[in-house]
């Protein structure tokens, strides 16, 4: 079917509302930030502290005065323009940031405070292929017939929902890329190759201590080096979980290393037994 507003598209010349709704726009940009000053000077003025004080409710009063008349200066040069569209009339789209496409600013589902965008670009536009292109981003009271399941396809939309895969890419990115330094031991995550090391120094002290003391009898020494066993495959296994997580990593150095800087704290303890060419 077609609608009033394509009969009234397809006669007009084409350019004619973009060209009077961008100066439109122009014009009415500094509004919302003049009614919100408005808006401010007037609860001042119910305030019983301002209402007590007749020099303060002057200076409101004068207030509202300038604010009215900078209003009025808006309308006074839309005027032309606004003269030039009762006369002929054609689809205007409104959009709220974050909210839906309306065809007014008076739409009952908008106050005054919303900050709408004046989309002038679809002015005199097809509004059924515009409410379609909007999908569900088309206000239901303004535009009943709007589709409520399918995404809106409008520029302003496509752009933002790329600029979202985008960021949030790189966060998954960025998670990923943290996730590959955490290094993983069997059921055991640690969060850095340093926590990790430090994991394979706790249990190279216990397995040196375990392997060197000195045994009060046989089964004790088959329980110390039961103990030294499991303490010296733990270390063993995470130093190859690293090798294996990151590349150029040497998981007998590390061994080396901490059995070194540990056997050092054993060294002239009671009941300790360690033979001079002791290694990992
Ligand atoms: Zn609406």
């Amino acid at each position: 079917m077609i609608t009033t507003s394509e009969t009234r598209t397809d006669t007009m010349a084409d350019n004619l509302p973009r060209a009077i709704d961008t100066k439109l726009a122009a014009i009415y940009a500094p509004a919302a930030e003049i009614m919100r000053k408005l808006e401010h000077a007037r609860a001042n003025l119910t305030a019983m502290h301002v209402r007590k004080d007749p020099a303060r409710v002057a200076d409101f009063n004068s207030r509202i005065n300038e604010l009215t008349e900078a209003l009025d200066a808006l309308d006074a040069a839309a005027a032309p323009y606004e003269a030039i569209y009762a006369e002929t009339r054609w689809t205007r789209f409104f959009l709220v940031p974050d909210g839906h496409l309306h065809r007014s600013r008076r739409c009952s589902s908008l106050r005054w405070k919303t900050l709408t965008v004046w989309l002038p670009e679809y002015s005199g536009k097809n509004e059924t292929e515009i409410v379609e292109l909007a999908g569900e981003a088309a206000c239901t009271i303004c535009y009943p017939s709007a589709p409520v399941n399918r995404l809106s396809m409008l520029p302003v939309h496509v752009a933002a929902r790329h600029t979202a895969a985008v960021e949030s890419a790189e966060k998954a990115a960025k998670k990923a890329k943290t996730t590959a330094q955490t290094i993983t031991v069997g059921n055991t995550t640690y969060k850095t190759t340093r926590a990790a090391e430090n994991e394979i120094g706790l249990r190279v002290d216990y397995m040196i201590g375990s392997r060197y003391m000195v045994a009060v009898d046989a089964s004790h020494r088959a329980q110390l080096d039961n103990n030294a066993a499991e303490d010296e495959a733990a270390a063993r296994a995470i130093a190859e979980a690293l090798a294996a997580q990151i590349e150029g990593y040497d998981a007998a150095a590390i061994l080396t290393k901490k059995f070194a800087a540990k056997l050092k704290t054993y060294k002239n303890i009671e009941h300790y037994n360690i033979p001079t060419n002791a290694t990992f």
